[in-house]
């Protein structure tokens, strides 16, 4: 392994980080597991791009007769990326979305929600969350706070607080997120800056995972539709029936988007995202621009796309993540009497934050202890991650298949390893890295 790092390190630009002080190299993936090169099985509840699990039959195979049977781009006429559009289009019957766009990337798709924001409100000006995630492209980093110092945010942006349930106990979540997005636009019109967007990942996936209570983001939306700005779904994470409910995380809230960004698992592995936008929203920008992305739309990318869409209806996988995500959620819950480090436990679906403490009171994120549970977890052959401003909640996010005995090997693992990391928290046992 050290000299593969090496080579690595001597190859591939500086800015890639690996996950974990002892990387895995990992060379198999079948349903939950992925296998490294000793033939070790690891149970899988983080990457949530496979999220039919590994290498899905049906996807495998479908990409296989497209590769071999013709890839081309969106400049030919083709029936896949039709039949694509009208199944995407299906699932958000009471909104008027009315059109899809593909890119290649999660990040791509906000980029584009963005010029057509700035194109169809005349404005500039930007709403997120404190600790979002919206991707990589100059403009996009410029409105995702959680990359940190390395990237500045633009002054055309401003931050809001997640809306976090107790953080704002007593109070109504709607009304002080609401709150929050009326005072970012008055300082946007303050500054001459008039909004573009308000941008959400609906399950705030990268603020620490605040998937409730339902409905919280209804007053937000009605704010910057006031203000003349647009409301933007980014369902990169909580997308294609992860929330166990719909197919998209915006639909608990009961709000209708003018764009809604698509990614990650839409083609469970095979890069394929995009847009769905409404008829009125991209007018202008189909008037005025040409779009053309050379790989995105491909004709391999759409068949993966398109299977995936029949795997989750022909598997009942959002049913099965409501399910197995309340099996995994109230499993946490109860760990939760025995592990005092446990502030909160939150989720929907197969998306679980954990969040841990050094006071369950004043509630200190325990960024140390969180980086050992990580660890530990890893030893046990459990690989998840952290999020959130503290680093401090684990992410818990396996594919929608998982299985209600490997929902137990989360829980059983997560015991063990709460235990140990309280231990080493003391100096019981030795700290793991
Ligand atoms: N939005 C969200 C919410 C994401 O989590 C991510 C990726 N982590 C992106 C956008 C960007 O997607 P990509 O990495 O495909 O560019």
């Amino acid at each position: 392994t050290t000299a593969m790092i090496q080579r690595r390190d001597a190859l591939l630009g500086p800015a890639y980080r690996l996950m974990y002080e002892h990387p895995l190299h990992i060379v198999r993936g079948e349903g939950a597991w992925l296998i490294d090169a000793d033939g070790r099985r690891f149970l899988d509840v983080y990457n949530n791009v496979t999220s039919l699990g590994h290498c899905h039959p049906a996807v495998s195979e479908e990409i296989c007769r497209q590769v071999q049977t013709l890839a081309t781009n969106t400049r030919y006429l083709h029936d896949t990326i039709l039949e694509l559009a009208e199944r995407l289009l299906a699932t958000v019957p009471e909104t008027s979305l009315a059109h899809l766009m593909l890119t290649c990337t999660g990040s791509e798709a906000n980029d584009l929600a963005y010029r057509i924001a700035k194109m169809r409100t005349g404005g500039s000006g930007i709403i997120v969350t404190e600790t979002a995630y919206h991707g990589i492209t100059d403009a996009v980093s410029q409105f995702s706070p959680s990359l940190g110092t390395s990237v500045d945010l633009g002054p055309h942006v401003r931050l809001i607080p997640a809306p976090c349930h107790y953080h704002a106990e007593g109070v109504d979540l709607n009304e002080r997120f609401t709150q929050d997005v009326e005072a970012a636009i008055a300082d946007l019109q303050r500054h001459g800056i008039k909004p573009a967007m308000l941008i959400v990942d609906s399950l705030f996936t990268s603020d620490g995972i605040l998937p409730g209570p339902a409905g919280f983001l209804k007053g937000a939306v009605e704010a910057i539709k006031r203000a003349g700005g647009l409301f933007i779904a980014d369902e990169v994470q909580p997308g294609f029936g992860r929330t166990g409910e719909h197919m998209w995380g915006f639909q608990r809230h009961g709000v209708i988007p003018d764009i809604v960004t698509l990614g990650k698992p839409m083609g469970n592995g095979q890069p394929i995202a995009g847009l769905l936008a409404t008829a009125d929203v991209l007018k202008e920008f189909g008037q005025r621009s040409r779009y053309f992305n050379t790989f995105a739309g491909n004709t391999v990318s759409c068949a993966a796309a398109l299977a995936v869409l029949q795997t989750i209806e022909r598997e009942g996988l959002i049913d099965h993540a409501r399910k197995v995500g309340k099996v995994l959620l109230d499993g946490i819950i109860e760990l939760q009497a025995r592990h005092p480090a446990i502030g909160d436990v939150r989720g929907a679906g197969l998306f679980v934050g954990v969040e841990l403490v050094a006071d369950r009171l004043t509630r200190t994120p325990d960024r140390w202890l969180t980086s050992q549970v990580v660890n530990r977890m890893r030893q046990q052959g459990i690989l998840l991650s952290a999020c959130a401003k503290g680093h401090n909640v684990l992410k818990i996010r396996p594919p929608l298949i998982l299985s209600e005995e490997q929902a137990a090997m989360v829980i059983r693992a997560l015991d063990q390893a709460l235990t140990e990391a309280a231990a080493a928290r003391t100096g019981q046992l030795n700290p793991v890295v």
